[in-house]
């Protein structure tokens, strides 16, 4: 059985908390979506697990493992998210689990390093909203630029996080070319992925 790596995902949950935390505010519920599919870089499926949690105002993510090992991520509260969102945080989520990070250390907070795979996460994220939703894309920047503000981000963070998602969307290939990328650079790709 795997180690669970319970850090790592408390510090994820964080920064999804902050790209939702606008919806505390709002007071219509909504419809949740049909989950994508995710397999992550060990060609393991991961299932989707719905929870309520926190104080059952915010929507947020949450990827791990399950104490039998298995590829798993909790969604919380999607029904105070748009549909938009939900799908975003979705393949946000997923995309730890695509590139290894779940196992992998957690780097330290807010280091070089755990930023970078936040941002890898925020990338191949939206390349799957160009790919597979791509008509949802304005409600997603205009969620997150809302969202950050209202917690009280610096507008500095802010335009970095939508910098990095814009430059994303706007000039890199396929989220699948990308995640390839990113494995070959960690040497997660290496000799253990089915069908390879
Ligand atoms: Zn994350």
């Amino acid at each position: 059985m795997r180690r669970l790596q319970p850090t790592y995902q408390v510090m994820c949950l964080a920064l999804v908390i902050m790209t939702s935390s606008s919806l505390t505010m709002a007071e219509a519920t909504h419809s949740v979506i049909a989950p994508p599919s995710c397999s992550n870089n060990q060609g393991e499926l991961v299932s989707f697990i719905s929870r309520s949690g926190l104080q059952g105002q915010v929507a947020a993510g949450m990827a791990n493992r399950d104490s039998d090992g298995n590829p798993v991520i909790y969604r919380m509260n999607y029904d105070k998210a748009t549909p938009a969102f939900q799908r975003f945080v979705d393949f946000h989520e997923c995309a730890h689990h695509q590139v290894g990070h779940i196992d992998q250390p957690h780097p330290p907070r807010n280091s070089f390093e755990h930023l970078m795979n936040e941002s890898i996460a925020d990338c191949v994220a939206i390349l799957r909203v160009r790919e597979e939703a791509k008509e949802t894309y304005a409600a997603v920047i205009d969620g997150l630029k809302t969202a950050m503000t209202r917690v009280g981000f610096p507008k500095i963070s802010t335009d970095s996080r939508l910098s990095n998602i814009t430059n994303c969307y706007d000039n890199y290939g396929s989220s699948a070319e990308f995640i390839e990328g990113v494995l070959n650079q960690s040497g997660a790709n290496e000799s253990t992925r089915p069908g390879n």
